[in-house]
């Protein structure tokens, strides 16, 4: 899905693609080219001794960018390593991560680098426009897990400027698959259509991706687990939007009142 769904995006017009996502793109490949071994014998060197993706002999001797990738694997792991001697071993040994994070699967939102956490920290799912399909078995089952297993203490829903599959739905386009994924996305658009009449496209946006980050906390407050972690321990779920031209996350007030709760409750209740 998620292979199908990007290769699709990018062959949105190019009027459907943000300006930034094309320059964040062209950055991080900059950025992975400063990794890459300076020459061919130092790829081979280091190919020598990283552990194979595959099995083709040409491909391990490539010098691209999933070579770089891994050497800079080893260096982070080594540079983690210094800076914490026990952090692998107790990674190894199991996770109690207090964030299940649900955003978006855009490259620019890496949710524990720009939280400035730790592996072990976030337990996370991600999917284009981070929409929340209730009937979402991939979804649903992280939430169930994360909520009802690891006993999480917090559920952040992220949204995100610039985000792709926003501007894909905004669009009136037909995008394959992704035509049924950004379905509640065009929902939200078409019952949000008159109140956003005369806004620019940039706004529109903004509008939307605030609106689908709402509609996610709905879904997650309305999950059962959900429901009964809320009421017996304390959890909490946030509505938030990572700014991407600052890397700032601002929180929304997705606050509930008494009547909403309660009849949100109700729906599950036995008694
Ligand atoms: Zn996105």
């Amino acid at each position: 899905m998620a292979t199908n769904g990007m290769s699709l995006l990018f062959r949105l017009p190019a009027t459907l693609r943000p300006a930034a996502y094309r320059t964040a793109q062209g950055r991080a490949k900059s950025q992975l080219s400063s990794l890459a071994p300076s020459n061919a014998n130092q790829c081979r060197t280091f190919t020598t001794n990283a552990p194979r993706l595959g099995s083709t002999p040409d491909r391990a001797t490539d010098c691209d960018a999933c070579t770089a990738a891994l050497q800079s694997n080893r260096k982070w792991a080594q540079d983690a390593t210094t800076k914490d001697p026990e952090l692998f071993d107790k990674l190894s040994k199991g996770q109690s991560p207090p964030i299940l994070w649900l955003g978006c699967s855009d490259s620019r939102c890496p949710e524990t680098t720009l939280l400035g956490l730790k592996p072990g920290d976030v337990f996370v799912h991600r999917n284009i426009a981070n929409v929340l399909h209730p009937g979402d078995l991939s979804s649903q089952s992280v939430i169930y897990y994360a909520v009802g297993a690891l006993k999480v203490k917090h559920v952040v829903v992220c949204g995100h400027t610039s985000c792709g599959g926003v501007a894909g739905a905004l669009g009136n386009s037909t995008l394959g698959p992704l035509d049924m994924w950004l379905e509640p996305v065009r929902e939200l658009r078409a019952k949000n259509a008159k109140v956003w009449e005369g806004l620019d496209d940039k706004e529109k946006a903004l509008k939307l991706v605030e609106a689908n980050v709402r509609a996610g906390v709905d879904v997650v407050r309305k999950t059962p687990t959900v429901i009964e972690a809320m009421k017996s321990r304390g959890l909490t779920v946030h509505g938030m939007i990572y700014n991407i031209a600052s890397g700032q996350l601002e929180e929304l007030d997705v606050s509930e009142g008494e009547e909403q709760k309660s009849v949100r409750e109700a729906a599950f209740s036995t008694a």
